[in-house]
């Protein structure tokens, strides 16, 4: 099987999807809801612990490298295609 070349991953974003990604300030991270709360995650992260920022515009927020994707894609096709042979 012919492997991508690179990382499938967006590098712009670590394949996160989203830049600006910030510690949620309401937990520190933790994503557990704060103490006295019946909430049983953080409700402003939804207990990711993190706040996502704007989507990453070069993978338009999909977290994948679209070049490497493409590829990838190519790669699966032809195989398919020989398959079918
Ligand atoms: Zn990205
Ligand atoms: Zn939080």
């Amino acid at each position: 099987m012919e492997q991508p070349k690179g990382p499938l991953d967006c590098l712009d974003c670590d394949g996160q999807g989203h830049i600006d990604c910030k510690t949620c300030q309401s937990c520190q991270g933790a994503g557990d809801a704060p103490e006295g709360v019946m909430d049983v995650y953080c409700e402003p992260c939804r207990g990711d612990g993190r706040k996502y920022g704007e989507p990453c515009p070069a993978c338009e927020g999909t977290g994948f490298n679209r070049e490497r994707l493409e590829e990838y894609r190519r790669a699966l096709a032809k195989r398919v295609a020989a398959w079918q042979q």
